[in-house]
């Protein structure tokens, strides 16, 4: 039989787009043993002379714990390889203005998220890809357009700009916020979609290393956190690099930025907002970078189905684009290949053609995954408001204060902090949700109780005190 299924030949997989979900698709499929063909539109990285032509889309990333289960479920080792990579951060670093800064943990027992550079990660996940002997990756190739009945996909050869045509048992997009294969999946399906820009934009800055009274390199701030310069409408972002440098990224509405027209503007701007950022910078720097870099916008797509028969589907940004609030656009991705891959070891799609489950395996993947993508979109918008604004309010933090102790007191109880259920675990999104909203009315209760208690308490102080005098 072994000579038999060497004979038979093996399913063929196209993969859309070589970003970060794209090429951590690559892996699944390959290790279930299809033979896959990678396609995306950029130069391959790995090779030095192309890094100058990277896009300029956010440098470094938080990674958390459905990102590693994805990346530790595929090859052994792969997730203790990338976290050499990564420095930990343990909690939120809030700059309150006039350089007072304030800690908040992200876990209370010590949990953390990673800091890792996006180019970093896509090569080390590249460079596993290109080790499998059922893999084929083109660079500079281009989808024009797909025919999901038949399989034929047209793409451009960007590099010569002659056509190119290929054909796959299934198309997987993994091609990001404009996908190709999703707009191509419309013309067949009875697409529900919606697209929704925000008004902030962001631009990435660069705090470069301190270089100490030894002459070495060293970070100009506490690498292990995530600095945040909350300023309500709009906020700064700072992630630390292995190079010891950290990637500020300043989220703004569009009118903002544009009325910065002049250095004296921006430097203006900054001693208002945030003055103890400019010695890090350094204000030539700061010119510099906010003038020549390219600002970004984001925006939140959801659409259904993913799927079309057992011929396509598409997953990560493809599928859901979400705002960067909560760090999870990555790592819903990752976890959609995951349990995409467990979809198919339940309903045992092999990698030769011989079983007709694979259409109902993509539906139940659009099934099983669409509540949790539409409910991550809604959280990172709302963390949007929290992380700007709502992390300086007094009640916020009195909430989030009980609702640790409570976690941290009984740790298998029923109150979990959302954070810990979005960031450390790998439980559906939607259940934490569900999980959050029944806590809520609890926290609340406390909450209220407690002030009451406190302000009946310092009035009755008071009173007693104003008795005696
Ligand atoms: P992409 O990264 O967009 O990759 C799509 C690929 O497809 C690209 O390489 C593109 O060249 C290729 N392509 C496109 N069209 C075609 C075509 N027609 N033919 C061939 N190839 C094509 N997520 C986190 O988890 N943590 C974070 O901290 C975080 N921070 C972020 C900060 C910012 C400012 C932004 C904007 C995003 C952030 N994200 C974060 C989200 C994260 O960047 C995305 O969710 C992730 O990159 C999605 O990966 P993807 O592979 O689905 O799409």
């Amino acid at each position: 039989s072994t000579s038999l299924q060497e004979t038979v030949p093996k399913r063929r997989v196209a993969i859309i787009g070589g970003g970060l979900v794209g090429a951590l698709t690559v892996l699944y499929f390959a290790k279930r043993g299809w033979q896959v063909s990678l396609f995306e539109l950029r130069e391959d990285l790995r090779v030095p002379e192309n890094k100058k032509n990277l896009s300029h889309r956010s440098i470094n990333l938080a990674l958390s714990a459905r990102g590693l289960s994805a990346l530790k479920n595929i090859t052994l080792g792969l997730d203790e390889k990338i976290l050499e990579h990564v420095i930990h951060m343990k909690g939120r670093m809030i700059h309150l203005g006039e350089g007072k800064l304030k800690s908040h943990p992200y876990g209370v027992f010590g949990e953390c998220i990673y800091s890792v550079e996006r180019e970093i990660l896509l090569e080390l996940l590249l460079n596993t890809a290109a080790k499998s002997t059922n893999v084929k990756m083109y660079f500079q190739h281009q989808l024009k357009r797909c025919n999901f009945d038949d399989g034929t996909l047209e793409l451009e050869n960007k590099k010569t700009g002659n056509p190119f045509q290929d054909s796959a048992d299934l198309i997987i997009g993994a091609d990001g916020a404009f996908s190709v294969v999703r707009t191509q999946l419309m013309r067949v399906v009875r697409m529900d979609y919606s697209q929704e820009y925000i008004s902030h934009a962001y631009l990435e800055l660069t705090i470069p290393p301190r270089v100490n009274d030894k002459g070495e390199k060293e970070f100009a701030m506490d690498p292990n956190h995530l600095h945040i310069w909350p300023r309500h409408s709009f906020m700064m972002i700072a992630l630390p690099n292995r190079n010891k440098s950290f990637t500020c990224t300043l989220f703004m509405p569009f009118e903002n930025f544009d009325a910065i027209r002049t250095e004296d503007d921006l430097m203006e701007f900054f001693r208002k907002y945030y003055v103890d950022s400019i010695p890090l910078i350094g204000e030539d720097q700061l010119k510099k970078e906010y003038f020549r870099n390219p600002r970004g916008s984001l925006m939140s797509i959801k659409c259904k189905p993913y799927h079309y028969k057992d011929r396509a589907v598409i997953i990560g940004d493809a599928a859901h684009c979400m705002v960067p609030f909560f760090g999870q656009g990555m790592n819903c991705g990752f976890q959609d290949v995951e349990i995409l891959n467990g979809i198919f070891d339940e309903y045992e799609i092999s990698s030769v053609q011989s079983n007709d489950k694979l259409a109902l395996a993509l539906e139940e993947f659009t099934k099983i995954r669409h509540p949790d993508a539409i409910t991550i979109c809604d959280l990172a918008m709302y963390n949007y408001i929290e992380m700007r604004s709502n992390v300086v309010k007094p009640w916020f933090l009195l909430r989030k204060r009980i609702e640790e102790t409570l976690y941290w007191l009984f740790p298998t109880g029923s109150i979990v902090p959302l954070y810990t259920m979005v960031s450390f675990s790998t439980i559906r999104y939607s259940e934490a949700v569900q999980r959050w909203k029944r806590q809520g009315f609890l926290l609340n209760v406390i909450g209220m109780s407690l002030l009451t208690a406190g302000t009946a308490a310092s009035i009755y102080i008071g009173y007693y005190r104003f008795r005696r005098v």
